[in-house]
């Protein structure tokens, strides 16, 4: 009931998981018995690796604390968070286990760290002499590969730390949460703002476990592959790691822009991506408001994605990461400063600009289909930027009543819906009776 603080993590871990880790120690002992030179290295590494222990604290408290900002500047009912949070850590300090360390398995448990740190150690001491004593053994044979074992890792292959993205995409929602409510760009709403935000939730949940289960599993295996042999588009040139960095980003961002055309223009996937634009309002809760069906389906091209353009874990983890953001602040529902506004949308792609893709009417919808930089639109043709917040109708036309866009409607939606969705409920298209004065217009 009460395990020592070092033994939780291993009892409730599967026996397949110890097994893996296990043999990755033995691996990582194996190969610097034979470079005793690196074991100082790799010692300081694990020094500073964070174990599972640490990342939970941080993930926690980041948690708490957007709950608290969130309770005291937007709705004092989010205080629901901080307090499921501390509930769970009492738990967790009595029990010495806790729920979501299965979706932190970059975090290394602290006996495998100190497994690990022991074994080199003692490696350190007796290595040379193995070493010594197996390449006396066996002649040494030019150009044969390095005997089996695993080296440690370079930087490129090493995606940064989940508590750091955890920690910057927390942080930018509540920001953007507070912010959007100070400065909102579309003041009147179709739904109350809570209701919308829990159905939001929900629906972002079953996606992050859907990714969780499927493209988790493919795609960051496959990134591993492309870096260990050199697949892909940026492979096969030599890049400097900040060059291939954003180079990767650049690509993944413009791919992206294709994506997400496609899931507008291919019937099919239109209609789960519909599921994310019925949202009668838009905030950045719509931003995670993705049908599980849709990451399903986005997963064989996330790992082409990777793998033509040659993604290492590490520029893929900073997109993933910088994604998040991006697509959390150009969904809010926040007005900008004209003159911030108008600067910052020749670079990337702001709530103004996004919210006309999310019109009820077809044509401007079909626009603004960049997701980070602004220069997709700009050279496909594709960019509008002559309407302002107000002058949007967020949403499907076909779809305006609150009772259309219920959480089982949503989640059913994909498999039966087929009303004509650029039609009003009256059989009419909509349309913008005058363009706006072009005084009331930002200059763009
Ligand atoms: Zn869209």
């Amino acid at each position: 009931m009460f395990p020592y603080t070092p033994e939780g993590v291993r009892r409730h871990t599967s026996p397949e998981v110890n097994r893996q880790l296990d043999a990755e120690v033995a691996d990582s002992v194996g190969f610097h018995a034979r470079h005793p030179e690196r074991i100082e290295r790799r010692l300081r590494a694990l020094d500073a690796e964070w174990d599972i222990e640490r990342t939970l604290e941080a993930n926690a408290a980041a948690l708490a604390l957007t709950g608290t900002l969130l309770g005291l500047f937007v709705d004092k009912r989010f205080l629901v968070l901080p307090l499921a949070v501390t509930a769970f850590l009492l738990q967790h300090a009595v029990q010495g286990w806790c729920p979501p360390v299965p979706f932190l398995p970059q975090a290394r448990r602290p006996h495998d760290a100190r497994d690990r740190r022991g074994a080199l150690r003692a490696e350190g001491a007796q290595g040379r002499f193995r070493a010594d004593r197996a390449w006396t053994a066996q002649p040494r044979q030019p150009g044969k590969p390095c005997p089996p074992g695993r080296a440690p890792m370079n930087r490129r292959a090493r995606r940064i730390p989940g508590w750091v993205s955890g920690a910057v995409v927390l942080g930018a929602f509540a920001a953007i949460a507070i912010a959007e409510a100070r400065r909102p760009l579309r003041p009147e709403r179709k739904e109350p703002k809570l209701r919308r935000s829990l159905r939001n939730l929900t629906v972002a949940g079953l996606s992050a476990a859907t990714l969780q289960l499927l493209e988790r599993p493919v795609v960051e295996p496959l990134s591993r592959l492309v870096e260990r042999r050199r697949w892909g588009l940026l492979k096969q040139v030599p890049l400097s790691g900040w060059l291939e960095t954003a180079l990767a980003i650049l690509l993944m961002d413009y791919t992206l822009y294709l994506w997400h055309v496609a899931t507008h223009r291919s019937e099919a996937l239109w209609r789960f991506h519909k599921v994310h634009h019925i949202d009668l309002d838009m905030d950045a809760s719509t931003a995670l408001r993705f049908h599980f069906a849709e990451m399903a389906i986005s997963v064989p091209y996330r790992a082409a994605q990777v793998a033509l353009i040659g993604v290492a874990p590490r520029p893929l983890s900073i997109w993933q990461t910088l994604l998040f953001v991006s697509i959390l602040f150009h969904h809010s529902d926040l007005r900008l400063p004209p003159a911030v506004e108008r600067r910052l949308v020749n670079f990337v792609v702001t709530p103004r600009m996004h919210g006309i893709h999310h019109s009820i009417i077809e044509a401007e919808t079909n626009s603004n289909w960049s997701s980070g930089f602004t220069i997709w639109d700009r050279l496909h043709g594709t960019l509008r930027l002559d309407l302002l917040g107000e002058d949007i109708e967020i949403g499907v036309a076909a779809y305006r009543d609150p009772a259309d866009v219920t959480l089982p409607r949503l989640v059913e939606m994909p498999f039966t819906d087929t009303r004509p969705d650029w039609l009003l409920p009256s059989g009419e298209r909509p349309r913008r009776p005058s363009l706006p004065q072009p005084g009331r217009l930002p200059r763009a």
